[in-house]
């Protein structure tokens, strides 16, 4: 065997060791500093040299070893067998490669079976007796940290078997892969932006950091959700993934209803070509698709290496990612205050939408990837949601470009701009200042507050010129002679504005906090707060002791939450939304008609906001879940159902259209059949 040269022992030791760094920050810190393809590429790299001189195949080597532990406060736990990786393929020829492999090593084209590769990090459960004893997290595949605390908070996941499986009283492990909705991290980003905290660049940090949490509350809070996908050992009467995955289903645990399987391997490609342009309708991030031998015996016979199965492969889809060349760098003011810097792109088609303005989210960020005017930047969709510039092409930066330098004036008012100590955010600390006004104004009618969608910031701002307006109060005083003077809006439009304002005199109580803005409180926490408290009057009357009570709110906020509703401003605010007539509704606590039962609402329904519809069954007195299983009471789905439409087909749970859900919401005393 040739000694490998001076220069291959060289880079393999380089590879080595940044990747080793990378693995640390992506899975210990959750904080990667490079992309997951660049991580990728190095991979690579180090596995062709590792092949081409195997002596530089290092026992310690990142391609051996799965994930990392580091120093963290949580109690390590030893896997019972270890919790591996997946070989990846990242085109066509090396998915027909591994399918080549398969038919050596087996002597025909075996089944195959498909699921999603859902980006989030995998855990797994350990049920004794039939009951959850732990949960731990996939560490270096061999010791994971414990964490059951935090998966007990996680609402989808079930904590006991009705009947034990494991028949003889041993353990079971259970595993999956916990992930966070992309609505969810587009909602806990808007918060953190609001506090100026550093944001989550993709579902994936998210789901890792909530759920590495030491309060459980707070993982708790942040609305994470799990599919699981595999049991060790499997019950005897199941002898293919496939049966596996309908068995755990059937159970209670959330199975991805996006799984199909593939006789004899055939019509892979067309699959693959599928989801990776389906991807951006999923409401959760996917990063490949996971093939599967689907035969378990089969799976026994072709076994693992110390990394990865030989019986399954990810497919992994390119990112896309797109150059454009950045315009302008503006500073936009949020509600708080908060100067946010934002690059204005020449626009580009990234990922299904026209991009034309990144967030830079702070002063810091923008110096770490030292973005200026004038540069070439590649964009992409952190998980197709949020467009970032990934980084800046130097080599075509041009001449006496100059590096971004925070405004000292709010371009707005003209106040300065703060940073204190220790903080992210450069604020305008003038609470007169429009910007703000503006951004507080947008976000009181905003989707998930009063949802008056016909009116935007340029009417909004519009109104605020014209003197017509100042506090959300003002808006329901506007009249239709008021509004027709307003460039652009047509006498209909002008009276379709006022009867929507009408029509939302009396919000949820939910969207009604969410609305006042109040500082840390996004939709979930709002909601959180209107169910235990019912009405404005008792949330007014509690204190931060019993604010800090409620699970999912912690001390931090229940002072915040506790000053806001004591404040002046906030007083007055409230007595001039009762004078016009602004009434939230009372939603039922601890009764109504729907008390035991659970509804899922999935995909648009007519009529409603999800939201609304949501409120609607808590108001009477039923809860409303995000999965589906067998004792689920009635799925309502609208345009646009997928896998909770499929998974209620299958388990025979009753599906209610818009229509018939309306009708159920004015006759709560009947059952779902009878609609
Ligand atoms: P992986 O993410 O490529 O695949 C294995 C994992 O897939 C499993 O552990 C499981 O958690 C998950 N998974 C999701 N759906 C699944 C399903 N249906 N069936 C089975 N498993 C499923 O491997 P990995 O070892 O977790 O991570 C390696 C990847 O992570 C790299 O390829 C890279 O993309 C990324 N990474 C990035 C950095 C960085 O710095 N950017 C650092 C380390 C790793």
């Amino acid at each position: 065997m040739a000694a490998p040269p001076r220069e291959a022992r060289a880079r393999a030791s380089q590879l080595r060791e940044e990747l080793s760094r990378h693995n640390y920050l992506y899975y210990v810190l959750d904080a990667p500093a490079v992309t997951d393809a660049e991580y990728d590429l190095q991979m690579r790299e180090l596995l062709e040299l590792e092949d081409r001189f195997p002596t530089l195949r290092t026992k310690d080597s990142p391609t051996q070893r799965v994930g990392a532990v580091g120093t963290t406060p949580f109690r390590k736990v030893r896997h019972r067998a270890p919790m591996r990786s997946l070989q990846n393929a990242v085109s066509e020829t090396e998915v027909q490669q591994f399918q080549r492999r398969l038919e050596v090593a087996l002597g025909l084209a075996p089944d195959l079976f498909a699921e999603l590769k859902m980006d989030g990090l995998a855990v797994s459960l350990t049920y004794h007796r039939g009951e959850l004893v732990r949960a731990a997290t996939r560490g270096d595949g061999e010791t994971g940290e414990e964490i059951t605390a935090n998966v007990r908070t996680i609402p989808m996941i079930p904590t006991r078997f009705v009947v034990d499986p494991s028949g003889d009283g041993g353990d079971l492990e259970i595993r999956g892969e916990v992930y966070m909705p992309k609505a969810v991290l587009v909602e806990l980003n808007r918060g953190r932006r609001a506090q100026g905290l550093e944001l989550y660049s993709n579902c994936r940090n998210a789901a890792a950091g909530s759920l590495r949490q030491l309060d459980p509350e707070v993982t708790r809070a942040r609305g994470l959700e799990a599919y699981f996908y595999a049991c060790d050992p499997p019950p005897s009467a199941v002898l293919t993934q496939h049966q596996l995955l309908d068995w755990l289903e059937a159970e209670g645990f959330p199975v991805n209803a996006n799984r199909q399987l593939l006789v004899g391997g055939e019509g892979v490609m067309d699959l693959l070509a599928a989801w990776q342009s389906r991807r951006a309708e999923l409401p959760y991030e996917i990063d490949g698709v996971v093939l599967k031998v689907d035969s378990l015996a089969w799976q026994g016979e072709l076994g693992s290496d110390s990394r990865a199965p030989r019986w399954a492969v990810a497919y992994k889809f390119p990112p896309e990612e797109r150059e454009t060349r950045v315009l302008a760098i503006e500073v936009s003011i949020g509600r708080t205050g908060a100067a946010t810097p934002v690059a204005v792109l020449e626009p580009i088609e990234v990922a299904g939408s026209t991009v034309s303005h990144v967030t830079l989210h702070n002063e810091d960020q923008v110096r770490r990837k030292d973005v200026r005017v004038g540069d070439t930047v590649v964009v992409r969709k952190a998980g197709d949601v949020i467009p970032e510039v990934v980084r800046v092409e130097l080599e075509r930066r041009p001449k006496g470009s100059v590096p971004f330098q925070m405004p000292a004036c709010c371009p707005a008012c003209g106040a300065p701009l703060v940073r204190e100590e220790g903080e992210v955010a450069t604020r305008c600390l003038n609470p007169l200042c429009p910007a703000q006004r503006l951004a507080n104004l947008f976000h009181f009618v905003s989707r998930d507050a009063f949802n008056i969608d016909r009116l935007g910031p340029a009417v909004l701002q519009e109104l605020l010129e014209r003197g017509l307006i100042s506090s959300p109060a003002d808006l329901f005083r506007l009249t239709p002679e008021q509004l027709e003077e307003l460039p652009g809006l047509a006498r209909k439009s002008a009276r379709q504005l006022t009867d929507a304002l009408g029509a939302r005199r009396r919000p949820q109580l939910g969207a009604f906090l969410y609305a006042l803005g109040i500082p840390h409180v996004g939709r979930r926490t709002a909601e959180l707060l209107a169910e235990h408290f019912g009405t404005m009057q008792r949330l007014v009357g509690a204190g931060p002791e019993e604010l800090a009570a409620i699970a999912g709110v912690g001390p931090v906020l229940a002072a915040a939450i506790s000053s806001y509703l004591s404040s002046e401003g906030t007083m007055s605010l409230l007595a001039q939304l009762a004078e016009v007539g602004v009434d939230p509704q009372v939603e039922a606590s601890g009764g109504g008609p729907w008390l035991g039962r659970t509804i899922v609402v999935t995909g648009t329904v007519p009529g409603f906001t999800r939201a609304e519809a949501e409120g609607g069954i808590r108001r009477l007195g039923g809860s409303a879940a995000s999965s589906v299983s067998r004792k689920t009471t009635a799925v309502v789905a609208g345009e646009g159902a997928g896998s909770k439409l499929a998974a209620a087909q299958r388990l025979g749970v009753p599906v209610l259209d818009g229509d018939q859900f309306r009708r159920w919401l004015d006759h709560p005393e009947v059952g779902p059949e009878a609609l």
